[in-house]
């Protein structure tokens, strides 16, 4: 019964997984590894059932408390920045857990993911789905993701689903030299680009990718 719910069927089956991959590489996600993974990632667990018939379709979806689960391109595109001239990653930071969907595609590509949220109801739907799929290399903390994860410090990657309007300064220190963040940075509801920070012996290296429309980053615990 379990499996069959993980594997899913008709507007969650495989083959509908498999359209919604055919049209990542259409848009252009070219990362084998990434397309791989999401391939066999079943998104429709982390939805609400009422909304899983659209899990499949590249768009974003409501995960309650005002959140969003990512569009799946979005995931699979700041996935292959963050994957881009590297085989894997040891330890990578992500801000913004959300319902865990990207974290489950993060854990398997990378050796662990340090994952924080700070709405305490999304984090433990989070760890219920990714429990689900037996993924055992995340850990998740319940705090303001401006903070970082200092303990854990430092990141070879930094992944961040929310778009400050400034990169807070303890996510630049906590990232590795050689390590790369990418983040969604500029006004709430405005113009936001997807950054990736690369941090050198000397500083950080900035490029600039897709116009992008993400939730805010919030201060606080909710
Ligand atoms: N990758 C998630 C994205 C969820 S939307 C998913 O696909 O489900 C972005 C998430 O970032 C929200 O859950 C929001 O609560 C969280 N967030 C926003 N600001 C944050 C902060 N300062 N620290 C931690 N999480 C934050």
């Amino acid at each position: 019964m379990m499996q069959r719910h993980l594997q899913g069927s008709g507007m969650t089956s495989q083959r509908t997984r498999d359209r919604l991959i055919a049209r990542l590489v259409e848009e252009g996600i070219a990362d084998e590894r990434v397309l791989a993974v999401m391939r066999t990632t079943p998104r429709h667990i982390f939805v609400d059932e009422a909304l899983a018939s659209r899990a499949y379709e590249d768009t974003a979806l409501p995960i309650g408390y005002n959140q969003t689960i990512s569009q799946p391109y979005i995931v699979a595109r700041m996935t292959e920045l963050l994957l881009e001239n590297v085989e894997t990653l040891d330890k990578v930071l992500e801000i913004g857990t959300g319902c865990g969907y990207q974290t489950a595609i993060l854990a398997q590509l990378v050796n662990e993911v340090y994952s924080v949220e700070r709405i305490l109801p999304l984090q433990k739907k989070a760890k219920v789905h990714t429990e689900l799929l037996t993924l055992k290399n995340i850990r998740y903390s319940y705090s303001d993701g401006g903070w970082g994860w200092e303990e854990y410090a430092p990141f070879d990657g930094i992944l961040v689903a929310a778009a400050p309007s400034e990169i807070p300064e303890a996510l630049l220190q906590q990232l590795a030299i050689g390590g790369v963040m990418i983040i969604p940075v500029g006004k709430q509801g405005g113009d936001q680009t997807l950054q990736r920070i690369t941090r050198t012996e000397s500083g950080f290296y900035v490029e600039e990718f897709d116009s992008v429309i993400f939730v805010p980053f919030l201060a606080g615990k909710e």
